[in-house]
């Protein structure tokens, strides 16, 4: 068995697994799965089980299918089935020919359920759903038995095909599986296997007005497709047994095993799909791919790299201990990658005028830029200089205190592979506030260095007035002010109100004219900056993907 992963590599208790079930000739090849149910945009939690499932297929040779589970008519939609498949693939994975719907295996699913019938092991119950939760039971109490449990197969056959023909309305009927009202397990108590709902499904129609439950088709599928491991995060283990119990009682082609592991928390977000859907419906955020939100839509927007998030899931993890992974380890990953292949660029947010006065008016001259000191292959950029210049309004100080080594009054520094500048005044507006800075530059250190060996104590970054490119940049800061957004059970109270700050003159070196949606960039001294699907041809829109501060420190 090969395996394109380094030898030292730790396994995870599930390649353990699989490695141990290939070894014994459990299984000849493995076959994995990733079932999303259409009915919003996958997230960062999506990525890492798609990482899990896709990965472990790619290294041991065998097949990860997607499969849609749309078993549910009323929430699931064709857009969000297109903008699945459209994340998978960017996340970097290919299902090939393994592209398969829970909904085209209704046919076959209805008649194991008429075979569950026909072995006594399924009937059809007529107490309302109100009824069906009253007797139950609790975890402490066990269950009574329905009135209609010992229907016979006769007439469940009857009623179970007449439910299918549209004789009933919603919620008149169910199928029930028949195990043990008195379980332990509140999942083994005779479970729902199938409910009405007169509901237009988006890729059967009006086929059917039966629906089955998630918990009777997802081993059924698994089976349908020969999957040998199934996935699936810890809230599922306590409906193992019933899909163990389906897997024994249905006659289905392959016995597929479930294993559970510990689903990805991310602090200061929310991450299920139905609290996402309120931020996005009610206005909260700007769409299902907003920069500040976890969604893989969201993540791809803001500026992230598919090799940012398979590197942040390699190093989450697969266990199966639930935590609360720290989203500086998500920034981090996504830092590490935009450090060894984004261009560099100089660009200043809050632009402040200088105006060297001993360069000569008309002149320009250019420089010729290394793009990415870490990528000796990313090649040079000619970047304009002229006589007026902008800096960042914070990298000047009238009255510096001690430790404010940028520019100030009379004080020399060196702009950023140009030339060497001293302050020489600070121009007033009648407020008494500074618009405007008097300089001279040291033609000797042209190219960022003196022959004489003096080194200023900062390099500050610039862009030329007369070349600069006006752009938007927006600044995003995390949509929720708690690390634990949920903990006062309102989310929504949570929001931090300047999440996103809209800078809207910035002044861009003229390099990144033209470039293209989802470009990134290091905006020197700044950070990492994406450009923005919004931007025109008149117009650059930038997203900061990531400040260059890393607030996440590497375990040893
Ligand atoms: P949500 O709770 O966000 O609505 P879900 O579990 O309902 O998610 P599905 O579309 O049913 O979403 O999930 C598809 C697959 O992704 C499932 O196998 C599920 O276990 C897995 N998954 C969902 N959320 C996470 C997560 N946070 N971490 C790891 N895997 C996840
Ligand atoms: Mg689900």
């Amino acid at each position: 068995m090969s395996t394109t992963e380094a030898p030292t590599r730790q396994l995870d208790f599930i390649r353990e697994i699989v490695e141990e079930d290939l070894r014994t000739g459990r299984h000849s090849t493995v076959i994995t799965r990733f079932p999303p149910e259409p009915n919003g945009y996958l997230h960062i939690g999506h990525a890492k089980s798609i990482c899990l499932n896709f990965g472990i297929a790619q290294e041991y040779g065998g097949q990860c299918n997607l499969r849609f589970d749309d078993t549910n008519p009323t929430k699931e939609e064709a857009e969000y089935a297109e903008a699945i498949k459209r994340d998978v693939a960017w996340v970097g994975f290919d299902w090939g020919k393994n592209l398969y719907h829970a909904s085209d295996y209704f046919e076959q699913l209805y008649r194991w359920a008429e075979d569950l019938i026909r072995a006594g092991k399924a009937y059809v119950d007529s107490l309302s759903a109100e009824e069906i939760r009253e007797l139950r039971g609790t975890l402490t109490e066990p269950g009574k038995e329905s009135p209609y449990r010992y229907r016979s197969v006769e007439e469940n056959l009857d009623l179970f095909r007449r439910m299918r023909g549209g004789e009933f309305g919603d919620g008149a009927h169910v199928l029930r599986a028949k195990i043990d009202m008195a379980s332990p397990n509140v999942n083994m108590r005779d479970p729902v296997l199938y409910r009405i709902r007169h509901e237009t499904h988006h890729r059967t129609g009006d086929a059917w007005c039966i629906y089955p439950m998630y918990d009777y088709a997802h081993p059924l599928s698994d089976a349908i497709e020969r999957v040998t491991h199934s996935l699936c995060t810890l809230e599922f283990e306590d409906h193992r047994p019933l899909y163990d119990w389906l897997i024994e009682h249905v006659p289905v082609p392959a016995r597929p095993h479930q294993y559970e592991f510990a689903r990805l928390n991310l602090n200061y977000t929310v991450m299920s799909k139905r609290k996402l859907l309120r931020l996005v419906e009610e206005g909260h955020v700007r769409g299902w791919d907003d920069p500040r939100i976890p969604t893989i839509a969201g993540l791809r927007r803001r500026g992230y790299t598919p090799a940012a998030i398979r590197s942040f899931c390699d190093r989450v993890g697969v266990a199966k201990r639930e935590n609360v992974i720290d989203v500086a380890l998500l920034e981090f990953s996504i830092r590490e990658d935009l450090n060894l292949h984004a261009n560099r660029v100089m660009g200043v947010l809050r632009p402040l005028r200088v105006v060297i006065e001993n360069y000569p008016e008309e002149k320009s001259e250019s420089f010729d830029v290394p793009n990415n000191p870490e990528d000796p292959d990313a090649g040079t950029r000619q970047v304009p200089f002229s006589r007026v210049i902008y800096i960042e309004s914070d990298d000047f100080m009238e009255e510096p205190p001690k430790k404010f080594f940028r520019l100030a009054p009379g004080r020399e520094v060196r702009l950023r592979s140009a030339y060497f500048i001293t302050c020489t005044s600070a121009v007033k507006n009648d407020a008494g506030e500074i618009v405007e800075l008097r300089a001279t530059y040291d033609p000797s250190t042209r190219g960022g260095d003196a022959a004489d060996g003096r080194k200023p104590k900062a390099t500050l970054h610039w862009v030329s007035a007369r070349h600069a490119l006006d752009c938007e940049v927006r600044l995003y800061d995390r949509l929720f002010r708690s690390e634990n957004p949920e903990e006062s059970g309102d989310f929504l109270a949570d929001l931090n109100p300047d999440s996103l700050e809209v800078v809207p003159q910035a002044k861009l070196e003229p390099s990144v004219r033209g470039a293209a949606p989802f470009t990134r960039f290091q905006f020197e001294r700044l950070g990492y900056f994406c450009v923005d699907p919004d931007s025109s041809a008149a117009r650059i829109v930038f997203n900061r993907t990531a400040t260059l501060k890393d607030t996440f420190t590497r375990r040893a």
